[in-house]
């Protein structure tokens, strides 16, 4: 399964996160809804939000851009509940400079083979999309010991488990922000 797949059962087993919907200018996938899976906006609208500071990061990932919204995290983070960004690596870098409290987890797939399978059998990349996120993957394992965790996400009970435990941790430690990246 996917990191989705691997986030939405984290959520349903610690009620209290709250995960951000990221803004995107990739098209919506069959079954996504706007403002529910993402903030689907037009390259122009994007940049328009970059060019008003309403990023917290943003990253270019597979020829489209992807961004966490201020209105997304600023509420939540001075009311200390505690949010779940799911991003790729640039905007974790970004993450971890603007908010070091920030707990960062690298999700890193089984293999490389196993991605591959799931891209393709997903069905909604075509063939060049699927080779270039493979080689985005490949380099953004090579950076996986930037993070302070790491969870493979292999089977998805056990990876969930080990999610569980370190979000249950920080959580008790006190209130910081929960970055998952791969
Ligand atoms: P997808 O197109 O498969 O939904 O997402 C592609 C990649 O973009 C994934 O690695 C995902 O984690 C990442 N991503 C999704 N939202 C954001 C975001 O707000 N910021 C950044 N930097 N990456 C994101």
């Amino acid at each position: 399964m996917g990191k989705g797949t691997l986030i939405r059962a984290l959520l349903e087993r610690v009620p209290e996160l709250e995960l951000a919907v990221s803004a995107t200018t990739r098209r919506p996938r069959a079954g996504e809804t706007q403002d529910v899976d993402y903030h689907f906006l037009s390259d122009a609208e994007f940049e328009r939000r970059v060019q008003a500071g309403g990023f917290v990061e943003w990253a270019e990932y597979s020829g489209r851009r992807y961004g966490t919204l201020r209105s997304e995290l600023d509420d939540r983070l001075r009311s200390g509940r505690p949010v779940v960004l799911e991003i790729e690596l640039q905007g974790a870098r970004q993450v971890r400079q603007t908010v070091p409290a920030a707990v960062q987890v690298f999700i890193a797939p089984p293999t490389l083979e196993t991605l591959r399978l799931r891209l393709v059998g997903r069905g909604t990349d075509s063939p060049e999309d699927v080779e270039r996120r493979l080689q985005t993957a490949a380099d953004e394992l090579a950076a996986q010991e930037e993070f302070a965790y790491v969870v493979v996400n292999d089977r998805l009970e056990e990876a969930v488990g080990r999610l569980e435990a370190i979000v249950r941790e920080n959580l008790s430690a006190g209130p910081a922000g929960t970055t998952l990246s791969s």
